[in-house]
């Protein structure tokens, strides 16, 4: 319902009209990714905080009119968003903070807090009258295009490294997708992918270049302020790879701000894997997003591996501005945080995800995170999206002959309740 008024270069500022440009900064190139923006003095006169909680409407278009689309837009039906938000006090004691939260996004349709993106991209084609979507991606987005895509038939091509893993490959063969696997790296398929849309008109999802997807993902930062009655957590803690998702959170809370619903952004730390941490180590060198270059990238993380973030600038930006902090964890502490984070909230994430809570011990731990301050752990993608590295991640199973009393036994004999 909102119509953005300029799309805005995270890297050198310059503004453009919405219609003027539909990826990257002209003037930057890939590094310079673009932020849409509103006239949020006339959003702040006519939409007011209070009347959102009588809305009834429990998924991410709760909030449409502050996302781009035109008013008679149809979107998608697949009920993305107003994902689960939980108290865990126990999750806090062991953290030995004040309070803490976790905001379950694995509990969208396809998996993963990206179905947020790809639903706006979705919508916004439909309403361009673009008949097909795509992206390069073997992971989460491209699973999200696909099951959003999906959802209203519109037809969807993915090209993912010939070497991509077939079980990922399976999600989007499931939703019909059609699947080009590209013999060569990732970045050869996402700039193919960019030029293939540039030859047939249709519409590139690809993450970091997409002015959008940051744009779909700020409903969380909008469903974790309205969850908490506006009072926004001290700390949000988010994983990182290309730096989209860190960077749509702080879209969310800054949109919140502008229009005088928060009084406050919450400080934003990014945990990284330590083998993919070029944004953790800028940050503590005060890198430039421009002088970063590719480099190797290495973690059982697959969905925060990223040799060089497309969304860089804006990562750097949303840590920096909110006076936030980077942080890497080994993988090790990636992989126990799998079962550490389910038993202590029932939450059980893939390993990018329960990532959060190896950097939220991490923060608390460098001082990053006050004892008496309330924290929020975003968790992006669902367990069962990669349950190889989850069983590697636990031992045990109690062996027992098939009667009661072996079964009485191998549960070491408890006590009658
Ligand atoms: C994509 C993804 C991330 C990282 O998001 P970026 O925008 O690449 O930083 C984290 N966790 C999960 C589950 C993801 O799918
Ligand atoms: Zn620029």
């Amino acid at each position: 319902m909102a119509a953005a008024l300029s799309l805005k270069c995270a890297v050198c500022g310059r503004e453009y009209a919405p219609d003027a440009v539909a990826y990257t900064c002209p003037a930057c190139g890939p590094v310079g990714t673009l932020e849409v923006l509103y006239d949020y003095t006339a959003l702040a006169a006519h939409l007011d905080r209070d009347r959102l909680a009588a809305s009834r409407v429990a998924s991410m278009w709760r909030y449409r009119d502050l996302l781009p689309l035109p008013e008679d837009a149809d979107v998608p039906p697949l009920r993305v968003g107003m994902t689960p938000l939980y108290d865990a006090p126990r999750l806090a004691a062991d953290l030995g903070v004040g309070a803490a939260w976790v905001k379950d996004d694995g509990a969208n349709p396809t998996g993963s807090l990206k179905d947020r993106a790809s639903a706006l991209v979705v919508a916004r084609a439909t309403a361009m009258g673009i008949s097909t979507v795509a992206t390069a991606s073997t992971g989460n987005a491209a699973a999200a295009l696909a099951g959003v895509a999906a959802s209203v038939g519109m037809p969807v091509v993915i090209l993912v490294p010939a070497a991509a893993p077939e079980a990922k490959i399976a999600q989007l063969l499931i939703y019909g997708a059609r699947v080009v696997l590209v013999e060569g790296t990732y970045d050869q398929a996402f700039d193919l992918c960019v030029d293939l849309c540039e030859r047939t008109g249709w519409y590139c999802r690809n993450t970091g270049m997409n002015p959008y997807t940051a744009e779909g993902k700020k409903t969380v930062a909008y469903e974790i302020a309205e969850g908490l009655g506006w009072d926004v957590p001290d700390v949000v803690i988010v994983s990182v790879g290309d730096g989209n998702i860190i960077a749509g959170v702080h879209k969310g809370f800054a949109d919140l701000h502008r229009l005088g619903w928060i009084s406050r952004i919450p400080r934003l730390i990014g945990v990284q894997a330590e083998g993919s941490s070029a944004l953790a180590r800028a940050w503590q060198d005060g890198t430039d997003a421009r002088s970063m270059g590719p480099e190797p990238a290495e973690t059982l993380a697959d969905s925060i591996s990223a040799g060089l973030p497309r969304d860089r600038a804006k990562a750097l930006r949303a840590v920096r501005q909110t006076d936030g902090a980077f942080v890497a964890v080994p993988d090790s502490a990636i992989l126990a945080a799998i079962p550490a984070l389910a038993r202590l909230t029932g939450v059980f994430a893939e390993p990018a995800a329960a990532a959060v809570y190896a950097g939220a011990r991490r923060a608390v731990e460098y001082g990053f995170v006050k004892p008496d301050e309330r924290v929020l752990l975003l968790s992006t993608g669902s367990g069962l999206k990669d349950v190889r590295r989850a069983q590697q991640a636990v031992t045990g199973g109690l062996r027992s002959a098939a009667d009661l009393d072996s079964v009485w036994q191998a549960l070491g004999s408890p006590k009658a309740n």
